[in-house]
């Protein structure tokens, strides 16, 4: 028997981190400026195309963005913000 904690719920967040090292790891450039990112505060975890695109949750789908005030992952938020 078992009940929903809210330890459950942090597995689940643990598994993102662990896809965002695993992700990182596969490539710590930025996938838009090319800049050498720093795990774990340096980056973003972004989907080369948006979910509400249609694009697939999977780690093919994802990218490392710098981020920052003047990062590329604000820059592409605002881009398909507009889009
Ligand atoms: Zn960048």
């Amino acid at each position: 028997m078992k009940t929903v904690t809210t330890a459950d719920v942090r597995i689940s967040g643990r598994r993102l981190q662990e896809r965002r090292k695993r992700i990182w790891q596969r490539d710590p450039n930025c996938a838009r400026c090319g800049r050498l990112t720093i795990h774990p505060h340096g980056y973003e975890l972004d989907h080369r195309v948006p979910l509400h695109q249609g694009g697939e949750d999977t780690d093919e789908n994802c990218q490392v963005l710098c981020n920052g005030t003047e990062g590329c992952h604000l820059a592409k938020t605002r881009e398909d913000a507009k889009a």
